[in-house]
């Protein structure tokens, strides 16, 4: 477990970590009523400033979470991200931090109640492991559909579908898991999209393959074609064309960009480290989200103003 931060939001107040607390009988809690982000602010050391990577684009896919869910609200899009900047800078962070935006059902109520609603906004620093790559498993469970539970919301109760994949693939000695459609083509992982490389072209899954329609992923879509001069080809991607795949990876603001290393025990190139493509697209998604690429300027929102 990451050590917690000092101060979060909730409901317009900063409070100290220990004091922000719901209702156990909250929507939230009774019916899993809550919709989030998770997104993060990368520290540049020479510049002196944190940068909230795509707050906006991050607020835009809250709204449309909490529309999806009917949820009351009023927040303006200056409240919602004031919030995160507050949260920040009261804890004074200047490191890379992982931050958490949600909107939950505070009263108790029916299981359609739409409020009232809460806004709480927690960061802390959180730093993936240093191994160079995950080997995952294709789990036996299929993926929560667009018909039922859609993945496209970013609902806390959605999770529960990456958690039983997670869990099978740890019992069974995975570091992760992929995890395929009702149609039995690869949608996600977990808490993160997925990208193939096969003969040398990247692949992913459209938005359609009931995924999270990921920031990451879109961010990667521009990068490979403005960066490395090359088209993403986005289709289906059937699960044994990914078991011959040159290079995996996973992507997304909590994942970054981590190569999967095999896939089922079939090791994907020297299944030690990432391949050239995985390689070329960290080092570029790493110089923008730390604002070491002024072009991408327009995606970073400065906590500190300097
Ligand atoms: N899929 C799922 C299920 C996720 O939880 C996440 C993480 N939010 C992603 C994909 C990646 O989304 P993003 O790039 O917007 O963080």
């Amino acid at each position: 477990m990451s050590a917690s931060s000092r101060y979060l939001y909730l409901n317009g107040k900063i409070l100290p970590y220990d004091q922000a607390k719901i209702h156990v009988q909250s929507g939230a809690v009774k019916y899993g009523g809550s919709v989030f982000e998770g997104l993060r602010a990368y520290w540049n050391p020479q510049q002196r400033e944190l940068y909230v990577f795509r707050l906006a684009e991050h607020i835009d896919r809250l709204y449309e979470s909490m529309r999806l869910m009917r949820m009351e609200h009023t927040f303006t899009r200056q409240e919602l991200t004031s919030a995160i900047l507050e949260v920040l800078r009261k804890n004074e962070y200047r490191q890379d931090v992982h931050i958490r935006q949600s909107v939950f059902i505070e009263a108790d109520g029916a299981l359609d109640a739409t409020g009232p609603v809460g806004l709480a906004v927690d960061a802390k620093p959180h730093k993936l492991t240093d191994k160079p790559g995950i080997d995952v498993c294709v789990s036996s469970w299929t993926r929560i559909s667009d018909a039922s539970m859609p993945p496209r919301i970013k609902c806390s109760a959605n999770y529960q579908n990456g958690r039983l994949a997670m869990l099978e693939a740890r019992t069974n000695g995975y570091d992760g898991a992929l995890i395929l459609n009702g149609r039995g083509k690869l949608a996600e992982g977990p808490g993160a999209c997925c990208f193939i490389v096969r003969r040398g072209v990247p692949v992913t899954p459209p938005v359609t393959a009931d995924i999270l329609e990921s920031v990451t992923r879109a961010t990667l879509l521009e990068l490979f074609r403005t960066e490395l001069g090359q088209t993403v080809d986005v289709r289906d991607i059937d699960r044994t064309e990914a078991a011959v795949a040159q290079e995996a990876f996973l992507c997304g603001s909590g994942a970054e960009i981590t190569a999967v290393l095999s896939i089922d025990r079939l090791p994907l190139g020297d299944g030690a480290q990432p391949g050239p493509v995985t390689r070329a697209i960290q080092d570029c998604y790493f110089s923008v989200v730390r604002g070491d690429k002024p072009t991408y300027r327009s995606w970073l929102t400065p906590v500190y103003g300097r």
